[in-house]
């Protein structure tokens, strides 16, 4: 067994978090590009404009791309070969949270009880998921989510009957539904199969995939490049002023399903798609 002491997980994460908040991925970056290059409305091209010129500034002055710096959602792929040791994981986390947001100056957006909602002053509790993997690594990814593009977000238990055209229309609905709420352009996380909470699992997780990432099963490819075109032909544009630079990509994660069931989800990110990873 491999030993690793849980305050190196805490210090990761404190850099992450700030990471995370200031460095817009390189992907994201190149989208925007490619927006500002395609779209043919002046008012999406200034907005793309202004959104590049904001993720350069966030990086060399390390300030926060937005102001909402984000429920800060945490994924852990803890090997089972290794030996955790010096504390608990979960306090090692919500730790590297706390002086994550407190040294980045990062906005504190959690609070304690959802219906009394003082708020707790550190962004901490963070979400955490931990999944049990082969070998002698922890990867651990933070990826801090805005409250105005999860506010968008749904689950639905569709009918097996409703089948891929009911899944289409679903994603589009919401897509149209959230209009400029979730800050566009914006990346569409989809889940489908398994249960209620899985498919929601499986919705968040496909917003850490890179732009342009294709899904490994050629039918769910498809559908991810059917339901990208469709949902830019909507034309809400970059902050919904219009334009064809709505969706920068639509990623589609799939599970097996109970007979009775079609779980879909639908997660929706903002331009400020955020989200950091390390190997320890
Ligand atoms: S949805 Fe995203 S870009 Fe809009 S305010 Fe929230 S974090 Fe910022």
């Amino acid at each position: 067994m491999r030993e690793v002491e849980v305050s190196e997980i805490t210090k990761e994460i404190a850099e992450l978090c700030q990471e995370a908040n200031f460095e817009l991925g390189e992907d994201v970056i190149n989208a925007f590009k490619d927006g500002l290059e395609n779209d043919e409305s002046p008012t999406a091209k200034a907005i793309l404009e202004q959104l590049l010129e904001n993720a350069k500034i966030a990086r060399e002055d390390r300030v926060p791309m937005c102001q909402d710096t984000g429920f800060t959602v945490i994924f852990v792929e803890l090997g089972q070969e290794v030996k955790l040791v010096g504390g608990d994981l979960e306090e090692a986390i919500n730790e590297g949270v706390r002086q994550g947001y407190k040294e980045g100056y990062l906005r504190k957006s959690i609070v304690s009880h959802p219906l009394k909602r003082e708020n707790t002053g550190d962004n901490t509790p963070a979400v955490i998921h931990t999944k049990i993997v082969p070998g002698d690594k922890i990867k651990i990814t933070v990826a801090p989510k805005g409250g105005g593009s999860e506010n968008m977000s749904e689950v639905r238990m569709m009918k097996p009957a409703d089948g891929v055209e009911g899944v289409k229309d679903f994603v589009i609905e919401r897509v149209k539904e959230s209009g400029p709420n979730p800050c566009p352009p914006i990346v569409v996380g989809v889940g489908i199969g398994g249960t209620f909470e899985k498919c929601a699992y499986l919705a968040k997780k496909a917003l850490l995939r890179p732009i342009g990432d294709e899904s490994p099963h050629e039918d769910i490819a498809q559908l991810e490049k059917e339901l990208l075109e469709e949902v830019n032909k909507l034309g809400i544009g970059p902050q919904g002023l219009g334009g064809r630079t709505t969706v920068l990509d639509v990623n589609v994660e799939i599970y097996g399903a109970h007979i009775a069931s079609l779980p879909v989800a639908v997660n929706i990110n903002c331009h400020a798609a955020r989200h950091k990873e390390t190997i320890i």
